[in-house]
């Protein structure tokens, strides 16, 4: 079991919702707390909260997509703890919606590379220390999309079963060398996620609906970083958080999953409050 008290972390997106929830809960633990976002207001703010409420971060601006940039903060950080990061939180992520004939493919691209290659940027450019010293456990924020299909979503869910698997199969890998790696399934959280998302064709007519859900059903991210903290004390490959948003839906899909499957597609039509207008029309 990894002790968190004097233990140094990284967080990436811990900018907004739940990787600050996260940064701040390590940093709570007594953890030294590398706080990495693209937004460079976010970052300092969130390390500027942590050490005003007694605890110890630094804060790092980079886009955790661009390799340079995580070469350098992965550098940066390595120098300044002399090699050593016992906690990496990859959670950078974005969110996208819409059909998959509305979809650009500089869309598909922006998520395939903010949401899955900077986890890839990310285990590259700091899991080989974590090896060398047998120590480590890394997190990594898929989602309950990683592990439920969902209709209207599939760069989204893409990336997600891609972060899913490639956490999982890292731990068959790693445990055996002192690293231990968890796939973090979050269901709806309360964050800046909708705000942030990009929605293609009809579907940019429910952003506001879907913020609204987000708000009223959304768990806390705090709530998602008590989740965290007791993954990192009880190592397991999988975490769903809250259990109740994920694991009903999971469950079914495990046992029926051609039943499920009719099911959301038929939901997903339903709900589709936006008339079909303008099928051809790509956003940009
Ligand atoms: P959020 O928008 O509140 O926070 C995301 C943070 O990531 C922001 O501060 C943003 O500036 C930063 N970011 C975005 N692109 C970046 C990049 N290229 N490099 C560095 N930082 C970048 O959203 P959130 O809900 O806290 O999302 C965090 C993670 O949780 C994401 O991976 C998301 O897919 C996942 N997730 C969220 C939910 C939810 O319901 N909110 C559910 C499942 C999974």
């Amino acid at each position: 079991m990894l002790e968190l008290a004097g233990s140094v972390a990284v967080v990436t997106g811990a900018g907004s919702g739940i990787g600050r929830a996260s940064a701040r809960a390590l940093a709570d633990q007594g953890a030294r707390v590398h706080v990495v976002d693209i937004d460079a207001q976010r970052s300092a703010d969130v390390a500027s909260e942590i050490v005003r409420s007694g605890g110890s971060a630094f804060a790092h601006v980079a886009d955790c997509s661009d390799s340079e940039a995580v070469r350098t903060l992965a550098a940066e950080v390595l120098a300044a703890e002399d090699g050593r990061v016992d906690v990496l939180h990859l959670n950078a992520g974005i969110g996208h919606a819409g059909k998959v004939e509305d979809i650009t493919l500089e869309q598909w691209r922006r998520v395939i590379e903010v949401n899955l290659w900077s986890a890839v940027l990310g285990l590259h450019c700091f899991v080989p220390s974590m090896i060398e010293r047998r120590r480590g456990h890394v997190v990594i924020t898929a989602s309950g999309l990683g592990l439920i299909p969902a209709a209207g979503v599939s760069p989204y869910a893409t990336t997600k079963f891609g972060l899913a698997g490639l956490a999982q199969s890292l731990d068959a890998e790693l445990r055996s060398k002192g690293v231990r790696v968890t796939a973090l399934c979050p269901g709806v959280v309360d964050t800046d996620i909708i705000r942030a998302s990009e929605f293609s064709g009809d579907a940019r007519a429910e952003r506001l609906e879907a913020a609204k859900f987000f708000a009223r059903r959304g768990a806390a991210p705090e709530r998602v970083a008590d989740d965290i903290l007791s993954a990192l004390r009880r190592p397991r490959p999988i975490v769903v958080s809250p259990r109740s948003h994920v694991l009903p839906a999971w469950i079914l899909y495990r046992i029926a999953p051609g039943a499920f499957l009719r099911l959301a597609g038929a939901i997903a039509g339903r709900i589709s409050i936006v008339p079909t207008s303008n099928p051809g029309k790509r956003s940009g």
